[in-house]
């Protein structure tokens, strides 16, 4: 029997080791915000896979925003050398859970099984692929322990929070560097046919606009704020937002809604602040000062930053043209370069050939319309040679029921063994 047809096999049969271990990591409620329980995470994960013969580093991102006694960032790496010299293949999962929220009808954090799926917050994003991984790892190294190069998986915080405390700061520490890691598959719910090349970028501003304060009775003693922010809006809407439309990329970027420049409103917030909960009183006559919006501008890779930046300045100078006293400010928030693997980069090519032979299809390749850990491997860790690929439905994610399909999990598995026999074992091991 062929090696890739026994690894099939032995995964088939630990079909509920997979399902145990998936529950397992749903009931350790990881909540982010505010970074609950991620040194038990990485203590369970670290006993699991020291048992199988892994190294094991526990790493805490001090100082990294959000780390405190409280809340420690805490990750964990495992590694596992092979007999001789080669590549490594790293699996990096995310082990950070989003709020429960309102609507679920099975218990967020307990696991439960029910129809061949496994329910809880995490179970498809990304615990699923984190149990996945581990199965397809341990069954590779039990049948190939003679294999080349080394296998590393690791559980890393805070990805929901942009991954400063997790992959952020391991690759600044060089454990993704294309020195000590050659192909890294980061297993998030994208379908288990689906490669996911890469991920639009990310541009975070506020805009604030300024007024003079006076009474509400007399305006014109004063100067709005919030009517200036007004004129903003509209010039985005007759200006902007039909440009950003135009923008089509050639990124496969999915939904197809995503494959064109975006803008989101993320917020506005002017006048006076909000009433306490306990007051019940009337606001007083007062014109406002200032305006603040945030907004949310997904880019491609087509675009540069500059110009993505400079779009937004042109509207604030077309306002400011036609209006008197306009005075403004844009602080950016956050930034992140778009970042997309070739298509005929190695790991995408072995996980396309897994996936051919697992499914019987050709893998299909999409681009993320968020992003993900992927752009710290790539912009800090220099590392290219990196994809999105793991079992679940991306539409799950953070909804209420998550699930994640046990099939899917099984099928991901042996994609991910298959490429590890592919990378990791040379001709001569593999006919034996
Ligand atoms: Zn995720």
């Amino acid at each position: 029997m062929m090696l890739s047809d026994r690894l099939c096999q032995e995964i088939d049969a630990r079909r509920d080791d997979l399902i145990a271990l998936t529950q397992d990591l749903i009931r350790i409620p990881t909540l982010n915000p505010p970074g609950e329980n991620y040194r038990e995470i990485c203590d369970f994960l670290a006993q699991r896979l020291r048992g199988k013969g892994f190294e094991i580093e526990l790493v805490r991102a001090v100082g990294t925003p959000g780390d405190s006694e409280k809340y420690p960032r805490w990750n964990v790496i495992a590694r596992k050398e092979g007999a001789q010299p080669g590549e490594c293949v790293h699996f990096n999962s995310h082990i950070d859970v989003v709020d429960v929220g309102l609507g679920w009808t099975t218990d967020p954090f307990g696991g439960e099984l029910k129809d061949g799926k496994i329910y809880g917050r995490g179970a498809c994003d990304m615990k699923g692929g984190l149990a996945a991984s581990i199965i397809a790892a341990e069954v590779f190294v039990d049948l190939c322990p003679d294999f080349h190069g080394a296998v590393e998986i690791s559980g890393t915080a805070d990805e929901e929070s942009g991954g400063f405390g997790g992959v952020a700061y391991l690759a600044e520490k060089g454990f993704f560097t294309p020195e000590r890691v050659q192909h890294v598959i980061i297993p998030e719910p994208l379908n288990k046919d689906r490669i996911c090349l890469g991920h639009r970028g990310v541009w975070w501003a506020e805009i604030e606009t300024f007024g003079e304060i006076a009474h509400g009775s007399m305006p014109f003693l004063g100067d709005c704020a919030v009517r200036h922010m007004g004129a903003v809006m509209t010039e985005m809407e007759d200006s902007l937002f039909p440009a950003l439309a135009q923008k089509r990329t050639d990124m496969p970027v999915v939904p197809e809604g995503a494959k064109q420049s975006t803008l989101n409103i993320n917020s506005i917030h002017g006048g006076q602040a909000e009433n306490e909960p306990d007051f019940n009183g009337l606001p007083s006559p007062c014109v406002p000062d200032s305006c603040r919006m945030v907004i949310d501008r997904r880019f491609l890779i087509e675009e540069n930053i500059d110009d993505v930046q400079a779009e937004v300045m042109q509207v604030l100078k077309t306002v400011g043209e036609r209006r008197d006293q306009f005075r403004y400010d844009v602080r950016e928030l956050h930034r992140v370069l778009p970042t997309m693997t070739e298509k005929d980069a190695p790991v995408v090519q072995v996980v396309a050939k897994a996936i051919a032979a697992t499914m019987g299809k050709e893998a299909d390749y999409v681009v993320s319309p968020g992003t993900y850990d992927q752009k710290h491997i790539d912009r800090i860790g220099k590392l290219k040679n990196c994809i999105a690929y793991g079992p679940g439905i991306l539409d799950l994610a953070h909804k209420p029921d998550e699930y994640v399909g046990v099939d899917d999990m099984i099928d991901s598995a042996k994609v991910m063994g298959r490429s590890l026999i592919d990378l990791l074992v040379k001709p001569e091991a593999s006919a034996a």
